[in-house]
């Protein structure tokens, strides 16, 4: 199993940018800015560093690791990192949630910002068969609505070409105050794509479907605390991105084993199976899917199903999606 799905094409609906960033590309950045960083540069005292005892530290570590994001070369070898290991594991389609506010409140300006990840983005296309699109999120751990103005406006004055959604981020707070944000951004045709009900409840799902008109959700999992709405979701088939290792690291579930998956996918709603900060969360989206499989019993053919739902899921251009769905059909029927 681990080998199919090592293999298998699959397409990932939620992952960070600076979460994803490797050991060696946290250590490259850490060691250019050393010195003024607690970040360690030495890759094994970096596992170390990364080992959460809660939400709220986790959100802190997050935050050292995007204070070594100074200039455009770090936005550009960061990027690029995360392309390349995204590749390794046959990715060949990602949405990368993108905080663009962090790093131009640090001085980055919005557009070389842009135009580093564009360089990535068009690399990646090139040189490693891989579509990447991006996912402007708001990090609603930023004082007051500054970060909300702040992100939609970068994302509408400078429009790079992989933008395709609005995100909400950071710690589960109330919804309703971003709702001008996110109705600004679908109305320049953006998707919504917030996340909601990590921590939480499920009020914050209602929220996001009713008031950011969320066309997918990221996590949404305490929706399973609510027959009703997971119904709705079910009805109008509002996926959520489900995260398992993330869930557990961050406690927002106890264990993998009472993570509420199977649930979710028994009630109708659709689902994709996807990392959020893969190497702060020591896993990878092979690890995810042999969780998911486990936790629904899957066998090769559910597995590849999975990886199909996560394309048809996705903002990519049907052209795209009927792209790698093919090959997922060549590489799991030829087995
Ligand atoms: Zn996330």
């Amino acid at each position: 199993m681990r080998e199919f799905i090592a293999g298998l094409p699959k397409a990932e609906l939620h992952v960070h940018h600076v979460g994803s960033a490797s050991p060696q590309t946290v250590a490259r950045l850490a060691a250019r800015h050393e010195g003024t960083s607690p970040v360690p540069a030495d890759p094994d005292k970096l596992a170390e560093y990364f080992s959460f005892t809660d939400f709220g530290h986790f959100i802190q570590v997050y935050l050292s690791v995007v204070d070594l994001i100074r200039d455009a070369a770090d936005v550009r070898t960061l990027t690029w990192g995360v392309a390349q290991d995204l590749a390794a594991q046959n990715v060949r389609y990602a949405e990368l949630t993108v905080t663009p506010w962090s790093s131009v409140k640090r001085g980055i300006p919005a557009e070389a910002f842009c135009e580093a990840i564009e360089d990535a983005r068009a690399a990646a296309a090139r040189d490693l068969n891989l579509t990447l699109n991006w996912c402007f999120d708001i990090p609603s751990e930023a004082e007051g609505m500054g970060a909300g103005q702040g992100t939609l406006a970068i994302a509408l004055e400078q429009r790079p070409d992989g933008l395709i959604s609005f995100g909400l981020g950071g710690p589960d707070g109330p919804r309703a105050p971003y709702q001008r944000y996110f109705d600004q951004a679908r109305a320049a045709g953006l998707h919504s794509n917030p996340h909601a009900g990590e921590t939480t409840d499920a009020q914050a799902v209602w929220d996001a479907v009713r008031l950011l008109g969320a066309e997918r959700i990221g996590h949404g999992i305490r929706a399973a605390q609510d027959p009703a709405l997971l119904e709705h979701l079910a009805e109008h088939q509002i996926p959520l991105e489900i995260c398992p290792t993330s869930n557990v690291c961050t406690r927002a579930v106890a264990s993998l084993d009472e993570h509420p998956l199977p649930q979710i996918v028994a009630a109708g709603v659709p689902v994709s199976i996807n990392t959020d900060d893969p190497p702060m969360f020591s896993t990878t989206l092979g690890d995810e899917y042999a969780v998911a499989a486990r936790l629904l019993g899957l066998d090769e053919s559910g597995v590849a199903d999975l990886a199909r739902a996560g394309v048809r899921q996705s903002f990519a251009s049907d052209a795209a999606k009927s792209a790698i769905l093919a090959e997922i059909d060549a590489y799991a029927g030829g087995r």
